[in-house]
């Protein structure tokens, strides 16, 4: 008799888009085959965790049925294209951004029928009308070098040598880590707010094996600017590069990351102009950016409002008086809400028309559900992966370790008197980094149970990259390692035009300076 195997299956949801009869077949299935939980995930999918194998088929199907897909959210092609999740119905950026994420997960969307072979049979089902445009740039072969053939006309017949990342966003907005993407796009507009092209931005990834110092987390390096017209061709390109070049030997050096390492930009940039046929512009000119999570209630610009929930490591459950996923089933049943998964594993509601408000908010407070108000901003600006019980590749505890750690954390900031001090901390159960510990302020990643190598430096705002601090931390002697750090930094930072930040206070005077302060500390 076959043993019960069980699954996981993601989402792909360009732009974490869930229309409300999505939302609601997730939630009946989690009830049905899976842990009676949802997850929403640091790409902007949901996660089912406990499929039976002899369910999966009747998930999958369902989901398709209601508009969504589990097609390339995992697998060495393209993943899930990530968007800001803000609905800013008067900030055209932001309609570019959420439309041309759409486009690029359907120009790298693998176009063999056996996904639906297998789970449905054979039934094609139509998820959403694909840009005619988007179509024939596939289809292209203007340029004979990207073109494969008919039936995969990017992928070929050996698709990706790993997995591809891809985001799209507007100037100054980092929700989407664009640079720990393999690619992204930033929308570039006129003064009349119309689309002229992208800012291209290629090489980023995060995940990487310890003890193998041939493998690293990366920032993504800037590209040029590319028009809108020839956008396509140059993702195209991009990819193509990728496919062709990187390393098909070695899994763990596969990433595109390792190629820009390698060649560096200029050799880089100059095989992509191979295939794309003609010369990249140079970038142009951005704002800082920021990290922005979107939470509690906003206009969106059009009368209409939006809210972002908070979702502590993106679990969506039941338990005792919280009733988070009772309260999300309730608001999508009555008012049918579009939601966006956010790439900070919460969710935006939108569209809510002013007299929803008051009905919405009645829901949450009934189920138990804080406001953005009362959430310790500490909780708000962390991130962990689910780790174990249900990741194969976890060797230690992240999402169930993570509260306990963070209110130990926010317990010693109140002790060396900081009481109300925040920063990003991240955490994951190993080093693949799937919650983007390596751009945390305070990075932890999983080595074996309850140890961890301790990641500080990064910026605020998750454009420069943390280094590892400590290489084996055991999590009982958090307080002694921290301590030190906070009282230096305390002591220590700087006021300029802001207040120093713990990820750029540590980075500023340098891991060795930590080191040091730590060991004299100790001894005092
Ligand atoms: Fe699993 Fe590692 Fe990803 Fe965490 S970071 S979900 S442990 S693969």
């Amino acid at each position: 008799q076959e043993k019960d195997y069980q699954f996981m299956l993601r989402t792909r949801s360009p732009g974490g888009f869930i229309p409300p009869q999505l939302y609601l077949t997730l939630d009946r299935l989690s009830q049905e085959y899976g842990n009676h939980t949802l997850r929403a995930t640091t790409r902007q999918g949901f996660q089912l965790h406990g499929i039976l194998k002899k369910n999966l088929k009747a998930a999958i199907a369902a989901i398709v049925k209601s508009m969504g897909s589990t097609l390339g959210a995992c697998g060495d092609l393209n993943r899930n294209v990530m968007a800001p999740p803000a609905p800013f119905k008067n900030r055209p950026e932001y309609d570019w951004a959420w439309e041309y994420a759409n486009n690029i997960a359907d120009l790298l969307t693998p176009q063999t029928g056996a996904y639906y072979e297998i789970w449905l049979d054979g039934e094609k089902f139509v998820t959403g009308e694909e840009n005619p445009e988007v179509v024939a740039a596939r289809q292209s072969n203007s340029n004979g070098t990207i073109f494969q053939d008919k039936e995969e006309p990017i992928y070929g017949t050996n698709y990706m040598p790993r997995k591809f990342k891809c985001s799209v966003t507007v100037p100054g907005d980092n929700s989407v880590d664009l640079f720990s993407q393999d690619l992204s796009l930033v929308v570039i507009t006129n003064d009349r707010q119309e689309l002229q092209g992208f800012n291209v931005y290629a090489g980023g990834g995060l995940g990487r094996t310890h003890n193998k110092e041939e493998t690293f987390p990366r920032v993504a390096d800037p590209i040029g600017y590319v028009a809108k017209e020839d956008v396509y061709e140059l993702v195209k390109a991009i990819v193509a590069t990728q496919r062709d070049n990187g390393d098909r030997a070695d899994r763990r050096h596969a990433r595109l990351k390792y190629l820009l390492e390698e060649w560096g930009v200029d050799k880089f940039r100059s095989v992509v102009e191979g295939y794309f046929g003609k010369a990249i512009a140079p970038l142009k000119p951005l704002p800082e950016w920021k990290y922005l999570d979107f939470l509690g209630w906003h206009e969106q610009g059009d009368g209409k409002l939006f809210l972002g929930i908070s979702i502590e490591s993106g679990r969506i459950k039941d338990e005792g008086n919280f009733k988070l996923r009772t309260a999300l089933r309730e608001i999508v049943e009555k008012l049918q809400l579009p939601m966006r998964v956010t790439p900070h594993q919460n969710v935006v509601l939108y569209d809510i028309a002013p007299e929803q408000q008051s009905q919405i908010q009645q829901i949450l407070d009934r189920c138990g559900i804080k406001k953005v108000s009362e959430i310790d901003p500490i909780v708000r600006y962390s991130m962990a992966c689910p780790a174990l019980p249900t990741c194969g590749l976890a060797t230690t505890e992240s999402e169930r370790a993570m509260p306990g750690i963070l209110d130990r954390i926010r317990a010693l900031l109140t002790k060396v008197g900081l009481p109300e001090e925040h920063f990003v901390v991240r955490m994951t159960g190993c080093p693949n980094g799937c919650a983007r510990p390596y751009l945390a302020e305070l990075g932890f990643v999983g080595r074996a149970p309850n140890v961890y190598q301790l990641w500080l430096g990064a910026d605020p705002h998750q454009t420069r990259l943390a280094e590892p601090y400590i290489e084996k931390l055991d999590i009982q002697d958090l307080e002694a390692a921290l301590e030190p750090l906070f009282v230096y930094f305390k002591e220590e930072r700087q006021q300029q035009v802001e207040l120093e930040s713990f990820g750029n206070f540590c980075h500023r005077v340098g891991l060795e300076a930590l080191r040091s302060f730590a060991a004299t500390y100790r001894s005092a």
